[in-house]
């Protein structure tokens, strides 16, 4: 067998079809992992899988709304038929916008809450038994917005920081059956999702200083979080349970 760090390993990632879950999907598979990618964007999540087994590497997939728990357990399902079970839970899909909480209407809540808090419920649950039988590990990516407020951000910021918590939750709660649950908290990662947190002409420019970066102007890749999430769902971070790795630049410092 193949002594690459993920080697029979079996990872199920969603928002694989773009940005951070892609780049991750790509990392795991190059370090010997089996992925199952899911995303909503049926033909994004196609062209990640293309690409990993382009590359010689293992990778199936399918479409999946994180937000309906029936279509995360058809999607756990096929996963678990195409590799034998889960070692990693990647949950990396997540919505997010710049609106002022004026405007923020019942919709708007739930469809990012829905996404980025319902979503790793529905996929902590399908998941749970399969990552307990092989004493697996998750990895949520929460964000910098978990850990502070920001204005024009409340329902992300909300259900970031619910995120933060949920994990650390698991963390403690299954700490004695071998399963670990950490957070990245990724700070601005140039990725198709920083548009909408373009702010509008109406919103106060100075209520935005908790955006000041030590090194302005400095983007985060895709990559640069994969390496993050790869690190804490590997064995090197067997001791390492229940944080939120801040990677930031040092906008947090
Ligand atoms: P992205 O828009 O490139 O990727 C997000 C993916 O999630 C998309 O492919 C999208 O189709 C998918 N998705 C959306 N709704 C879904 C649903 N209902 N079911 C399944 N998939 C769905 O954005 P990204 O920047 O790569 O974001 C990845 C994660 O990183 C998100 O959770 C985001 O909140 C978090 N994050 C991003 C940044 C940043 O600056 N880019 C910073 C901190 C945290």
């Amino acid at each position: 067998m193949s002594n690459a760090r993920f080697a029979g390993k079996s990872v199920f990632i969603t928002g694989a079809g773009s940005g951070i879950g892609r780049a991750t999907a790509e990392r795991f598979a190059a370090d010997g992992a089996s992925v199952f990618a899911v995303d909503v964007n049926a033909p994004a999540v196609d062209e990640t899988v293309a690409a990993i087994v382009a590359t010689g590497k293992t990778a199936a997939g399918a479409a999946c709304d994180v937000t309906s728990s029936a279509s995360v357990k058809q999607a756990m399902a096929a996963a678990v038929a195409a590799h034998g079970g889960i070692d990693v839970l990647v949950n990396a899909a997540g919505v997010g916008r710049a609106i002022r909480f004026e405007l923020m209407d019942e919709a708007e809540w739930h469809r990012v809450i829905g996404v980025n808090l319902h979503g790793p419920f529905h996929t902590t649950q399908a998941a749970l038994p399969h990552l307990l039988e092989r004493r697996g590990c998750i990895v949520n990516v929460a964000s910098i917005a978990g850990m502070r407020g920001q204005a024009y951000n409340s329902h992300y910021c909300a259900s970031k920081a619910g995120l933060l918590n949920f994990t650390r939750s698991l963390a403690l709660e299954f700490a004695t059956r071998g399963l670990r649950a950490n957070c990245v908290c990724p700070g601005g990662v140039k990725t198709p999702l920083v548009k909408n947190f373009t702010p509008d002409g109406d919103m106060e420019m100075h209520l935005l200083s908790y955006s000041m970066s030590p090194i302005p102007g400095k983007w985060g890749k895709p990559e640069d979080i994969a390496n993050a999430i790869t690190f804490l769902a590997s064995d090197e971070a067997r001791m390492i349970n229940g944080i939120g790795l801040v990677a930031d630049f040092g906008v947090l410092a």
